[in-house]
């Protein structure tokens, strides 16, 4: 099997290649095969992508919003067109069962492209009055915007980045996971056919040295990453030794909160969804489920029916809704915290190893009687890993729940609905959720809080990270000045 992009980088419209960049190859995590290879971007590739992106971010911003909206609006239909082929890419590129990628990653972004696009005409400013002489405000571009991806989801970070950014006018030259280098590429040629000006969407190819060149660049005016903690101070303090505009979507450890009034049922289905979706490769995971004591048995005992129906194996075969990590480095990092969690003495209730098959295929694991010292109660493990954790009241559980340094996300399940409410209320996290998990619809704001990140990826709080606003006096009369 062999699914060799046309080339390794998308640059001015058009696709370019450089095979003296060091070599990436793609690796299909159903099987560890080696399905295509791309290089990563030479200083000459990182040099064209800028002068590209610099050049033509001042004819897209001279663009009327609502010209620049209905582009994103065409190239969101075309993803939408081209949907299933897109979807088998993103499995190809994940790992992810095409059961989900047909459901969520292309449409997401075709979702963001429509929403940002449907915006782009009514990004005004204001006329603020004052006697005689007004200020009015226009809401501009920040100019050059670089975006850089993680693995989990590289077409929906694509386009979830571009989306906002091409909406106020911005070019992006936007660098993906090395793990997953394809998707990114394929948004881009969609984006130019749809109508985007040669150079205002830029893909390059590279490790971390590729993104840090960009961060570093003078000409690149915002950093918006989507990654870990530790990659993101990095890419922080960089950007901020230029003040650079930072968007930063970082990792988690968010609590799930289970009432013993809640519908099991229902808290059983949201803790599915906050642990095995995508094999737990997702950032606003609710990875430490507190479960009221008088109901942890009765959980614990759907938990592992439900997991039991699981079907795993071939990504491509639409019956399969669990899949493989996304790469062998990952894969052997989640078996790290599966020896740690049975090492620290946590309970080993289902899986807790490697599926006997090719590729990277780890079992659901579910771990119970976690206490909030143990290791897979405190780092984020980015796999099908979940940790259950009893509590008796609600004050202490809040304080529990807030005991960490992330706060990307939090759930709440039970049938009191002011409950509900208090206790999300008192929550540090940015994305909450009360009887679901995990909804990220594009209407709604998605980051974090703490150690979790800085700014807001969808919705109107998005335009805010992708513009800036120019305030203009106008005097009437004469100017009065003292000498
Ligand atoms: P990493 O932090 O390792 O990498 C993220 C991206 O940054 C990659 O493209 C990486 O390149 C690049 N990078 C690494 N070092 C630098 C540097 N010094 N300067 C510039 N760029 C750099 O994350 P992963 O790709 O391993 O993704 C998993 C992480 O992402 C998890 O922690 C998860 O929580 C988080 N995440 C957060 C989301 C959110 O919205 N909050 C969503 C999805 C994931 P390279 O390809 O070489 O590694």
């Amino acid at each position: 099997m062999q699914l060799q992009p046309t080339a390794s980088h998308f640059i001015g419209g058009e696709y370019v290649e450089d095979t003296n960049g060091t070599p990436i190859e793609i690796v299909y995590p159903a099987t560890g095969e080696v399905i295509g290879t791309v290089y990563a971007a030479t200083p000459e590739i990182i040099e064209r992508a800028l002068e590209s992106a610099k050049a033509a971010q001042k004819v897209w911003a001279a663009m009327s919003g609502r010209d620049r909206g209905r582009i994103l609006t065409r190239a969101a239909a075309m993803i939408m067109e081209r949907n299933h082929e897109l979807s088998v890419l993103e499995t190809y590129d994940t790992g992810k069962p095409y059961q989900e990628t047909i459901a969520v990653d292309a449409t997401s972004g075709a979702d963001a492209l429509e929403y940002f696009g449907g915006l782009a005409a009514s990004l005004t400013g204001e006329h603020i009055p004052l006697g005689d002489d007004w200020v009015y405000t226009v809401r501009e571009p920040l100019g050059v915007c670089v975006g850089i991806g993680a693995w989990n989801y590289p077409t929906q970070i694509a386009c979830w980045k571009g989306a906002p950014a091409l909406a106020c006018g911005n070019a992006m030259v936007f660098k993906p996971s090395e793990t997953t280098p394809m998707c990114a590429l394929k948004v881009a040629e969609i984006l130019h056919e749809a109508g985007v000006p040669a150079g205002v969407y830029n893909v390059v190819q590279g490790m971390g040295e590729v993104g840090g060149a960009l961060v570093n660049d003078p000409r690149v005016d915002k950093v918006s990453l989507t990654g870990s903690v530790p990659t993101g101070k990095k890419v922080y303090a960089a950007a901020a030794s230029h003040l650079k505009h930072v968007t930063m979507e970082l990792g988690g450890k968010s609590p799930l909160i289970i009432f013993d009034d809640a519908d099991v049922e229902n808290a059983v289905g949201g803790a599915i969804l906050a642990n095995f979706y995508s094999s737990g490769q997702v950032c606003s995971n609710g990875t430490r489920v507190f479960v009221q004591k008088d109901i942890k048995e009765k959980f614990l005992k759907r938990l592992a029916e439900r997991l039991g129906d699981a079907v795993i194996g071939d990504p491509l075969d639409e019956a399969t809704s669990f899949g493989p990590m996304a790469s062998a480095r990952q894969m052997d990092i989640v078996l790290g915290y599966m020896a740690k969690g049975k090492e620290e003495g946590a309970r080993l209730v289902c899986g807790g190893g490697r599926i006997e098959r090719p590729g990277f295929y780890l079992e659901p694991t579910v771990f119970a009687d976690v206490t909030d010292d143990m290791t897979i109660a405190r780092e984020e493990i980015f796999g099908p890993v979940m940790s259950v954790l009893d509590f008796d009241t609600e004050e202490e559980v809040i304080a529990r729940a807030n005991a960490t340094e992330f706060g990307l996300s939090a759930g709440v399940f039970t049938s009191d609905l002011s409950r509900g409410h208090r206790v999300i209320g008192k929550l540090e996290a940015g994305s909450c959720f009360i009887n679901s998990y995990n909804d990220a619809p594009v209407e709604a704001p998605f980051g974090g809080v703490k150690n979790s990140g800085v700014g807001r990826e969808n919705s109107k709080e998005a335009i805010n990270h992708y513009s800036q606003v120019k305030s203009v006096y106008v005097r009437m009369g004469d100017v009065e000045a003292p000498f």
